[in-house]
């Protein structure tokens, strides 16, 4: 008999060495070592046991040893026995795996290329067709009679990618099997139709025939290249419990004996079997629940004791955070159970949360893996000891990962009347149960006058109601003050077991909280510390999520810019920018990213990141008219990037009247602005050192003015330099960072612009008319000389008298005010130990390099503070 021959030969694991072997398609060679030891660490025990069964099985004299004591079927039965012990892999395919003919011949050319000796394939529904068919009943119970027509797309959907896949006897047996599960279907619509309500029972049956036919038809395609394939329909199998709170507990005992019942009447190498879909101890057939196609992967892996689960999906693996929401989301080559139980609990979807049970049970790996991507390695999840590799040891981040929960309220609980009443979380809780709301997250501080719990948006409005009624009289006496609600939240998790008994970690994330100016509204951590929850405001969720998962050092320091003014300054530092941003994003972590540019006229907006090396002609070619607001409302309101910095190159004062409520909103400015009065470097600062370091004696007092005019280095009226304003502010800021209390109007400041020439109409004028008082500073200058002395006109703070001027004075030639060239600025500081001998710093203190140099340091320093290394 067929069935005869098939074993125990047959399925006997052929391995070449006592270990089991890992052979999935594409493996790397270092992740398949990392495997292999794993799994002899896992399995170095039972060794000799499996020698001996070994040596017996290829006697032909099939025992199996005790850890598959399980397995060991009737004899007197004559049932085929389902061999277990590694030699089964089992492979879960999402839908977007299966979602077109072309990915279900892919999906069967991975199948194929798997070594393993057993093969248990659990497939999802073509993607979207579940929620087609949740549609379906949605538009019956609500009489609309659409539902024929959407009956009809899903009949065609699957039959079109039927007629690709298969022919002959394998597409008409499908089609006739599909055209019957429809018109069955189609029935049981128009009845929840006319009844206008659907049971759940009616709702699974419906809902899980989309794995039914991917499987069907996968199986076809599989068997089509020669594999020994069955399908399976899962229903058959998998004996699951309801629970109150939406969810199904497999019973393991039972579908392992109904597995093995079904391996005896199906044998076969190679099982393409239904994701999702399962039924009660009645047979009434049901589902896993939305996305539980992993959880069925994971049961069976546990039910056969496979060597490995392999998810297969769209993305590499698991990402340290959602891919979606972080562009810079790195991929995690391990996690421990625990880490990705907690990472898909709290919203990343990669993996059903309960997928992680079944299979931790028995040591069973799951790998995650692109199945557009199959030189990908993947994500491996298996216990923390075994998956300490060097990349993690590299990977020295105590958190390994952070997911979100939307649409989550708050509910608190207040009230004096709380403190040392016992039961009263009870009662809170068990009210909460009853409206069959789930509790995501619970914080109580110690003085017990406030509980606080988080629900899902959609059941909050019962929360509340249910606790105003129950609480009616404690309430009424004053012992709570209110039941009140925090609508519109997220959950913002840290996940990693690393996490545990490090300190610092908490002040690390919040720190990157505050400093992108999020408020935390509720926190939670447990002792178990492989996870810190905070509640956000809903909108503020991305940008906390890139908060922390930059600061974390999972992605680089990311700081969105807007550069207000590309003009002189503006430009030399832009340009700067382009020369350092490769160096400082891969040698310090840094990325500086110009979301926008704007001049008085026109603004150019990016939404990744504005290529400098060709701003300019961006500028011309995509610009749009400057609008400050939209300028600051993009760049800062990205959501994208945790930090914003506006850079004012301008000397405007109404962009520096902006500051205040830029500041307010979160955003960190940095400017040489004069107008604004508070600029750490700025363009005028050496013109007067420059005019008076040339006026030598060899060219007039004009002359050196216009060609100070002429080099760029004064304003575009040289009465703005020369009235010493500019140097009074350079005092004000000196005086300040002393500590000196004084106003710009404290300041005694000798102007430079000849009395009769202060009202003239235009720079041209002023410039006409100035050699005409040429004569006058070159007395003033001969004089000096005679004198042996120079002119230098000067700022001067004296911290001890409290007081600050402006003025011309003199020098002796061999003081280092006397030495100074071209538009160089110098400092003297005279103090109670530098008296004899002052301390002198000197610099360039004007030019655009120079001046776009300090906007740029003060970018370092603000990335420094944003936690870049420094
Ligand atoms: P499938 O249909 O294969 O089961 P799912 O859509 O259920 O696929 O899950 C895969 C998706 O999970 C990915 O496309 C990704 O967008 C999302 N996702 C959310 N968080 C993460 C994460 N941390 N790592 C990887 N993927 C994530
Ligand atoms: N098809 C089901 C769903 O979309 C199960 C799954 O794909 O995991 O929910
Ligand atoms: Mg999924």
């Amino acid at each position: 008999m067929a069935r005869q021959q098939l074993i125990p030969t047959r399925l006997i694991p052929q391995l070449p060495c006592p270990y089991p072997r890992i052979s999935t398609c594409q493996q790397n060679s270092s992740l398949t070592s990392r495997l292999n030891r794993l799994i002899v660490q896992r399995h170095h025990f039972e060794w000799t046991s499996f020698v001996s069964q070994w040596g017996r099985r290829e006697l032909g004299c099939g025992h199996v040893s005790s850890s598959v004591k399980a397995v060991l079927l009737d004899e007197s039965k004559e049932k085929i026995r389902l061999p277990k012990v590694d030699m089964w892999s089992v492979h879960k395919f999402g839908g977007t795996c299966v979602g077109t003919s072309e990915r279900i011949k892919n999906v069967a050319e991975v199948i194929v290329n798997d070594g393993s000796d057993g093969k248990l394939v659990v497939v999802s529904a073509m993607s979207k067709v579940t929620d087609m068919m949740y549609d379906l009943i949605y538009k019956a119970q609500s009489r609309d009679d659409s539902y024929i027509a959407a009956a009809d797309a899903v009949f065609e959907k699957h039959r079109l990618t039927a007629t690709d896949l298969l022919d002959g006897e394998d597409l008409a047996s499908f089609l006739a099997q599909l055209h019957d599960d429809v018109n069955n279907l189609k029935a049981m619509l128009h009845a929840i139709y006319i009844a206008g309500h659907a049971t759940e029972s009616f709702s699974d049956f419906i809902v899980g025939h989309g794995e039914l036919w991917s499987a069907q038809m996968l199986s076809y395609v599989v068997r089509k290249s020669g594999l020994d394939c069955k399908w399976m329909d899962t229903r058959e199998v998998l004996i699951v419990n309801p629970t109150s709170s939406n969810q199904v507990d497999p019973d393991f005992v039972e579908s392992e004996k109904r597995l093995e019942e079904w391996f005896s009447r199906n044998p076969c190498k190679t099982i393409v079997a239904t994701g999702f879909v399962a039924s009660t101890p009645q047979n009434i057939p049901t589902t896993l629940k939305r996305d539980g196609s992993d959880f069925s992967a994971a049961i069976m892996g546990a039910l056969l004791r496979a060597r490995q689960v392999t998810i297969w999906t769209d993305v590499n693996g698991v990402y340290s955070a959602d891919p979606r929401k972080v562009s810079e989301a790195v991929i995690l080559r391990t996690l421990s159970y625990q880490e990705a139980w907690e990472m898909s609990y709290f919203g990343a979807n990669v993996l059903h949360p309960r997928t992680i049970i079944p299979v931790m049970r028995y040591d069973i790996p799951i790998m995650i893996r692109n199945i557009f991507n199959l030189a990908s390695p993947g994500t491996m999840i298996c216990q923390p000891s075994m998956n300490v590799s060097e990349d993690d040891q590299k990977l020295d981040s105590p958190v390994k990962g952070f997911a979100t929960i939307d649409n989550v309220a708050l509910v608190n609980v207040e009230g004096t009347g709380m403190a040392g009443v016992p039961g009263t979380a009870s009662a809170i809780f068990s009210a909460v149960k009853d409206v069959g709301a789930n509790v995501i997250m619970i914080s109580q501080a110690s003085s017990e006058h406030s509980v606080c719990f988080a629900v899902p948006e959609k059941e909050v409005k019962a929360v509340a109601e249910v606790l105003q009624s129950r609480f009616r009289q404690a309430l009424d006496a004053g012992r709570l003050s209110q039941v009140a609600i925090v609508p519109n939240c997220s959950i913002l998790a840290a996940v990693g077991q690393k996490m545990a008994s490090t300190p610092g970690v908490s002040a690390t994330l919040f720190n990157a909280l505050a400093k992108a100016s999020i408020n935390v509204r509720a926190i939670a951590q447990g002792c178990s510390e492989y996870n810190i929850t905070v509640v956000v405001k809903r909108e503020d969720c991305i940008r906390a999520l890139r908060a922390v998962h930059s600061r974390f050092y999972l992605s680089k320091t990311t700081i969105a810019m807007g550069i207000i003014g590309p003009g002189l300054i503006g430009g030399t530092l832009l340009d700067q920018l382009r020369d350092q941003a490769a160096v400082l994003k891969e040698e310090f972590n840094i990325d500086l990213r110009v979301m926008g540019i704007t001049g008085s006229r026109g603004m150019l907006l990016s939404e990744v990141g504005i290529d400098l090396s060709r701003w300019r002609e961006l500028m011309k070619e995509n610009g749009e008219i400057a609008d400050l607001e939209k300028f600051t409302h993009h760049v800062h309101g990205n959501h994208f990037i945790p930090n914003t910095v506006l850079v004012d190159c301008t000397a405007d004062s109404n962009v520096a009247s902006c500051y205040y409520d830029w500041l307010r909103k979160g955003i960190h400015v940095i400017t040489p602005n004069k107008k604004a009065n508070s600029g750490p470097l700025d363009q005028v600062t050496g013109t007067l050192s420059y005019i008076f370091n040339n006026f030598i004696g060899t060219q007039s007092f004009s002359e050196v003015v216009a060609e100070a005019k002429q080099a760029g280095y004064t304003e575009p009226d040289p009465r703005d330099d020369l009235s010493g304003t500019d140097v009074a502010r350079k005092v004000i800021i000196l005086a300040r960072e002393s500590g000196l209390k004084l106003e710009l109007s404290d300041i005694p400041v000798q102007s430079l612009v000849p009395e009769p020439l202060r009202a003239s109409a235009s720079a041209e004028a002023f410039m006409k008319r100035l050699p005409q008082f040429d004569q006058d500073m070159a007395k003033e200058r001969q004089k000096a000389e005679d004198a042996g002395d120079v002119l230098r006109y000067v700022g001067v703070v004296d911290a001890v008298r409290q007081e600050g001027r402006v003025e011309l004075r003199r020098y002796k030639k061999d003081h280092p005010f006397a030495q100074l060239s071209g538009s160089d600025n110098i400092i003297a500081f005279t103090t109670t130990r530098y008296k004899e001998q002052p301390l002198i710093v000197r610099g360039p203190g004007a030019g655009a390099q120079v001046t776009a140099g300090g906007i740029f340091s003060d970018i370092l320093r603000l990335a420094s503070y944003l936690g870049a290394p420094s």
